[in-house]
C-alpha cells in the first residue's frame, strides 16, 4: 500500500504554492452566488498538527508557512543567467521588504483563521481550505485512499458538523472523481493532488483530466505536480498544456523553486538528496483574476522560501 503520508509535509513550499493558489481561484469562483462544487480527489487527512511527530519529523513547514509567518530575513543572491522563463527573485533587504502580495497575505491570512492563538501549530489541508471558504449551499467531495488517512479525514470532517454538503469517499481519485461532473450547478473546481510516490500517478492525471474536461468542458481544473529529474514529471505541464489548448480551453501554469535538484556528495563520500526542490500547478480555465495575483506572490515566495541561490519562479498562460 502507499507509504506517502501528507502529515510528513504538511506546510511545505509545495503546499505554500498549491494553497495559495487554491485560495485565490477559489474566491474569485465564490464571487458568483450560483452553487459550486469543489472536488478534491487526493485530500490528505484534511488538517495537520504542524507540532506534532510527524511534521517535527521532517521539519518541512519550518522552510515553508513559518517562514512566511516569520519576521523577514534576506535570502540567497539570484542566479546569473537564469533562463527567462524562469524569473529569478531579485535579492530583497531584510528592511526593505515590501509588503505581502495580496495572495500570498490572504492565504496567510486563511492560516491564522486556524490559529488564533498566534504562531502556526495547526495547518489546514485543502479540504480544511476549501470547507472554510465556502457558502453553505456549495457542495465539497474528498476523495482519499489511504486507509489511516481516509479515517482521520473522516473524523477531522466529522467535527465540523457540516452534514451532506462535504461527502468524503474512501475510493480512488483518479477513477471516481469523474462522476460528480458536471455537477448540477455546473460550477466546479476540480483539485487534482497526487502523491505521485507511484509513477503511473502521471499518466493517470493526464486520463482524468482527460475524461474529465470531456464531461465538463467549462469546469476549472488544478493540478498539482512535483519539479523533479524524472521525465514523466516534465511531460506533465507539456501535455497537459497540448491538451488544454486542443480543447480550446485557457490554461495557466506556475511554478515555485527553492533550491537545487542536484544529488551532492560530502567529503565523507556521503551522497545528500536534495527532498523536493520545485513544484508547479498547472491550471484549465483559470480565473481570469489568478495570473495578476501570482505575478505578485510568485517573486515573493520564491525570495522567502529561498533555500539556495537556484530559487526562482515562472508564470505563463494562454487560451
Ligand atoms: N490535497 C491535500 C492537501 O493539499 O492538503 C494533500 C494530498 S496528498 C499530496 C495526496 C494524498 O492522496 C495522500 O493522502 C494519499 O494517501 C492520497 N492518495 C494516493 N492515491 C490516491 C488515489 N488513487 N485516490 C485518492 N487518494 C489517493
Amino acid at each position: 500500500m502507499f507509504s506517502y503520508r501528507h502529515a510528513f509535509h504538511a506546510g511545505n513550499h509545495a503546499d505554500v504554492l498549491k494553497h495559495t493558489v487554491l485560495i485565490a481561484t477559489l474566491d474569485h469562483l465564490l464571487e458568483k452566488e450560483a452553487a459550486l462544487t469543489v472536488v478534491d480527489t487526493h485530500a490528505g487527512a484534511g488538517l495537520y498538527r504542524l507540532d506534532g511527530d510527524y511534521a517535527g519529523t521532517s521539519g518541512e513547514a519550518a522552510e515553508g508557512i513559518l517562514r512566511l509567518l516569520a519576521p523577514a530575513k534576506a535570502a540567497p543572491a539570484p542566479v546569473p543567467g537564469a533562463s527567462p522563463a524562469r524569473k529569478t527573485p531579485k535579492k530583497p533587504a531584510a528592511e526593505t521588504q515590501a509588503p505581502l502580495a495580496d495572495a500570498l497575505a490572504r492565504y496567510l491570512e486563511v492560516v491564522r483563521d486556524f490559529n488564533p492563538n498566534g504562531g502556526a501549530r495547526v495547518y489546514p489541508g485543502s479540504p480544511f481550505i476549501v470547507h472554510h471558504l465556502l457558502r453553505e449551499h456549495d457542495k465539497l467531495k474528498l476523495f482519499e485512499l489511504h486507509p489511516t488517512d481516509a479515517r482521520t479525514l473522516d473524523a477531522n470532517i466529522a467535527q465540523l458538523e457540516a452534514g451532506r454538503q462535504i461527502s468524503v469517499l474512501r475510493d480512488d481519485g483518479f477513477g471516481s472523481a469523474t462522476k460528480f461532473l458536471p455537477p448540477p450547478s455546473r460550477r466546479a473546481l476540480v483539485l487534482c493532488d497526487p502523491s505521485y510516490e507511484i509513477k503511473s500517478d502521471y499518466a493517470r492525471v493526464l486520463d482524468f483530466v482527460a475524461e474529465a474536461l470531456k464531461r465538463f468542458a467549462t469546469g476549472t481544473y488544478a493540478v498539482w505536480y512535483p519539479i523533479i529529474p524524472r521525465p514523466e514529471a516534465h511531460d506533465l505541464p507539456r501535455r497537459l498544456k497540448t491538451m488544454a489548448t486542443k480543447a480550446g480551453k485557457s490554461w495557466l501554469h506556475a511554478t515555485l523553486t527553492v533550491k537545487s535538484s542536484k544529488i551532492t556528495t560530502d567529503a565523507a563520500g556521503a551522497t545528500h538528496r536534495p527532498g523536493l526542490p520545485a513544484s508547479g500547478m498547472f491550471l484549465i480555465n483559470p480565473p481570469y483574476t489568478l495570473k495578476p495575483l501570482l505575478a505578485a506572490a510568485l517573486p515573493q515566495m520564491a525570495e522567502r522560501l529561498a533555500q539556495d541561490r537556484n530559487a526562482a519562479f515562472s508564470l505563463d498562460s494562454g487560451g
